[in-house]
C-alpha cells in the first residue's frame, strides 16, 4: 500500500502540464509492481476516475492499443483499450476474461517493453465482463486484437508479462523505430495489424 501511494505521487508529480491533460511515465521491466497482481475496485471514487484519467491520457500519448493500472505504478484492476479505430480509449474496471475460444499465432509488443516484441498465441475471440467508469456492469465478446489486447491487459492486472507467452528466444526480437536490423533478427512489417503494442 505505501509503496502504490509513493508511486501514485511521484506520477502525479510528473504530469505533463498540459491543462486537463494528465500523462504520467510508464514503467518498464523488471519494475517490480509489474509482477504484481491488481486488487478489485470496490466503488468509483474520485481516484479511480484520476486514475482512468491518467491511464486514457497516457494510452494516447504513447501511441499503445492498451494500458493497465500496473504499468503506471498503481495496482488496482482498471486498464484502458484504444484500437486503431477508436477515437478515444475506453477504460475498464474489475475486468475479467469469463471464455476463451480458439488460438491463433500473433505479434506482440508492450510499453513495458519498449522495442521488443514476440511472437504468441492468443484466443480468437474472447467473453469479457467488468464494469465501465460509469459504474454500470457489462459483458461483451470481443474478438481479434480488442481479444488480444483484453488478454494483454488483464494478464497485466495479474502479473503476468507477454514475455511469459513466449515459448522460445526465437520468437522474441527487437525492433527500435528506425534502426537497422541485426543479422539475424526478424523482419516486423511496418502497417501488420496483428502488432499491438500494449
Ligand atoms: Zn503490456
Amino acid at each position: 500500500m505505501e509503496i502504490q501511494e509513493l508511486l501514485c505521487e511521484a506520477a502525479a508529480g510528473q504530469t505533463s502540464g498540459v491543462l486537463g491533460v494528465s500523462v504520467v511515465p510508464v514503467l518498464e521491466y523488471p519494475h517490480i509492481i509489474l509482477r504484481q497482481k491488481a486488487k478489485k475496485v470496490r466503488r468509483m471514487d474520485r481516484s479511480i476516475d484520476r486514475l482512468a484519467d491518467d491511464l486514457s491520457d497516457t494510452l494516447v500519448s504513447a501511441s499503445g492499443v492498451g494500458l493497465a493500472a500496473n504499468q503506471i505504478g498503481v495496482l488496482r484492476r482498471v486498464i484502458a483499450i484504444q484500437l486503431p479505430e477508436d477515437e478515444e480509449p475506453t477504460v475498464y474496471i474489475n475486468p475479467e476474461i469469463i471464455h476463451r475460444e480458439g488460438q491463433r499465432e500473433v505479434q506482440e509488443g508492450c510499453l513495458s517493453f519498449p522495442g521488443l516484441y514476440g511472437n504468441i498465441t492468443r484466443s480468437l475471440w474472447v467473453k469479457v465482463k467488468g464494469m465501465d467508469r460509469k459504474s454500470k456492469l457489462f459483458r461483451l465478446r470481443a474478438e481479434g486484437l480488442l481479444a488480444q489486447a483484453f488478454e494483454h491487459e488483464i494478464d497485466h492486472l495479474n502479473g503476468i508479462l507477454f514475455v511469459d507467452h513466449v515459448k522460445s528466444h526465437e520468437d522474441l526480437y527487437r525492433h527500435e523505430p528506425g534502426e537497422e536490423h541485426e543479422e539475424g533478427y526478424e523482419d516486423v512489417p511496418e502497417e501488420s495489424s496483428e502488432m499491438a503494442t500494449a
